[in-house]
């Protein structure tokens, strides 16, 4: 799971950006899946995610 409180973003849930940092360029690979518990639809759902392919420091952790 992402450290970050906030909820993904759109991109991010779509496979459009990086779950750690919201990074949409560069190379993205699979990173598991997230689960929302509270959104648009208010209900629990799994979402496959991606990641920067060469690991994600840009969030300085
Ligand atoms: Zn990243």
């Amino acid at each position: 799971m992402p450290r970050t409180n906030l909820p993904p973003s759109r991109a991010q849930l779509h496979e459009q950006a990086c779950i750690h940092c919201g990074a949409e360029d560069g190379e993205l690979a699979p990173a598991g899946h997230v689960h929302t518990v509270t959104g648009e639809n208010s209900a629990p759902l799994g979402w496959p995610v991606v990641a920067c392919a060469d690991g994600c420091t840009k969030e300085g952790q």
